[in-house]
């Protein structure tokens, strides 16, 4: 069963920026669809 979850998520498409469309890594603290370049520029 533990196997089967993992394949889940690692099935799971990667998030990507709304910004610029890059892929973002997974993060536990969810700001947004944002990446941390563009977050940055929006937080400046
Ligand atoms: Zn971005």
């Amino acid at each position: 069963m533990v196997k089967n979850i993992i394949e889940f998520f690692r099935n799971l498409p990667a998030k990507k920026c709304v910004e610029c469309g890059k892929e973002i890594e997974e993060q536990a603290d969810c700001y947004g669809n944002k990446c941390d370049h563009c977050m940055g520029l929006h937080d400046l």
